[in-house]
């Protein structure tokens, strides 16, 4: 069924009775030629461009919960492309151009609102880094603006400008950066996917992976061996317990990050923004939540749920940044699993094993690069070598020293 103005139409007029499932609930057969392992955002996306741009459409995606049960129905819908290292920059910018034609691609509404992003800067220093960064952007055709305190202002009022620990000095601005509705994401491309012939299974855990004379030939699930020509692993929090089923050990550790809610109020915060002397952002919702996180809880879990201490911690900063905050109530807050890399950064790769592909490392800003890891990743796993987006994010470059370290902080989770 296509969603349009004369479905939408037709349907209120028939009392909404005749709207199909967005995606078939397919069983899965006993053989594919791609398998990908996880139905979040990124296997989904995957499974979808594997099915346009490859024309393959012999694939399941096996997804052990329901979709939208990872991170893809957890984060805080950040999306945006400002970043500095050559690696890093030209994808996340194909993402965002995706972003922007993805309604129109899958025929649904994913809610893509590029309300532009702000990070504050509250020193020098700190300006000079942004300048930097904003500079390397516009090199690579990327939008930004270094705004100064009183353009600030002018965009976000209830700001504390002249917080004596942490003034707003001024921010560099991403415009075509914003949020999109996450959840409708993960739906949109199992509609897609399942509407190219791929079978979405959920409900359907991959416990092991049989591997012969170095070659991957299928995976067990809980509901029986799966025979595969290629398997993908697009797992995120879980992608260690996943690649260990393959003997892979990965250079990435779990960690919890936790989002938070509050009641609605009227329209306040128009930007996503984000605190330079923390890590704290904010952004409000359709329904007038506003929507905010920050850093993960430091330690390793595969609970999606977080520790107080941290909830106390981002309360701090939030109030610091604007100290209205602290007479709202929040009503919700819910932790997702982190795969942490090394460098911050991703990992979109063949593995020494043949027919085995591995896409992992997101961190906490794998959501906003969804349409490009799938595009990417479908790339690596059709044509069996990288495409040149992804061409940096190797599986060997923290054995070959070729770290791609956005924050210029070192090779630590904690750091990044
Ligand atoms: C609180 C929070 C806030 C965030 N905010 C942002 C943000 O603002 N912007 C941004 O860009 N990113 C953000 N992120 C990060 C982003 O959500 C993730 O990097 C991204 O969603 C990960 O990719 P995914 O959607 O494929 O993951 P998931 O949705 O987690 O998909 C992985 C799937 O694999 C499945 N799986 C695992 N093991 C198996 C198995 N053995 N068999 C079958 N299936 C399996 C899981 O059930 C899961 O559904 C945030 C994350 C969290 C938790």
């Amino acid at each position: 069924m296509k969603y349009s103005i004369f479905s939408l139409l037709s349907q209120a007029f028939q009392g909404n009775k005749g709207w199909s499932t967005a995606w078939r609930d397919a069983q899965p057969k006993d053989e594919y030629d791609v398998i990908i392992v996880g139905g979040g955002g990124h296997g989904l996306a995957t499974a979808h461009y594997l099915a346009k741009e490859h024309g393959l459409t012999n694939v399941a995606v096996l997804e052990k919960g329901y979709i939208g049960s990872g991170n893809v129905g957890r984060n805080t819908t950040i999306i945006r492309s400002n970043y500095l290292l050559p690696g890093n920059t030209p994808f996340y910018e194909w993402s965002l151009k995706l972003w922007e034609g993805l309604e129109q691609d899958i025929n649904f509404n994913a809610m893509v609102s590029q309300r532009g992003v702000i990070n504050l800067f509250h020193s020098d220093a700190q300006r000079d880094a942004f300048a930097r960064r904003g500079n390397a952007m516009r090199l690579n055709g990327v939008d930004s603006e270094l705004l100064d305190r009183e353009q600030v202002r002018q965009i976000a009022p209830y700001l504390d400008f002249d917080n004596a620990r942490f003034p707003v000095k001024g921010g560099l601005l991403q415009p075509r950066g914003g949020t999109v509705r996450h959840d409708a994401v993960a739906w949109g491309y199992a509609r897609a996917a399942s509407q190219r012939g791929v079978d979405i299974c959920q409900n359907c855990e991959v416990t092991g992976v049989r591997i012969e004379n170095g070659k991957i030939i299928g995976v067990e699930t809980t509901k029986g061996f799966i025979r595969a020509k290629k398997v993908g692993f697009a797992a995120a929090g879980n992608s260690s317990r996943v690649a260990a089923m393959a003997g892979l050990r990965l250079p990435i550790e779990s960690h919890v990050l936790q989002a938070f809610v509050s009641e609605g109020v009227k329209p306040l915060i128009d930007t996503v923004i984000t605190f330079g002397a923390g890590h704290f952002y904010v952004s409000q919702s359709d329904k007038g939540g506003l929507v905010f996180g920050g850093d993960i809880d430091g330690y390793n879990s595969y609970a999606q749920r977080g520790s107080m201490p941290l909830v106390e911690h981002l309360m701090e900063e939030g109030v610091a940044m604007i100290p209205m905050l602290s007479r709202l109530r929040f009503l919700r807050s819910w932790g997702g699993i982190m795969d942490m890399s090394m460098d911050g950064s991703p990992i979109i790769d063949k593995t020494p094993i043949e027919g085995l592909y591995l896409n992992a490392g997101w961190c906490y800003g794998g959501f906003k690069a969804t349409p490009a890891s799938g595009w990417c990743f479908a790339h690596t796993i059709a044509r069996d070598e990288p495409h040149k987006l992804n061409a940096a994010f190797r599986l060997d470059r923290f054995a070959t020293g070729h770290l791609i370290d956005e924050k210029g902080q070192g090779a630590t989770p904690n750091l990044h």
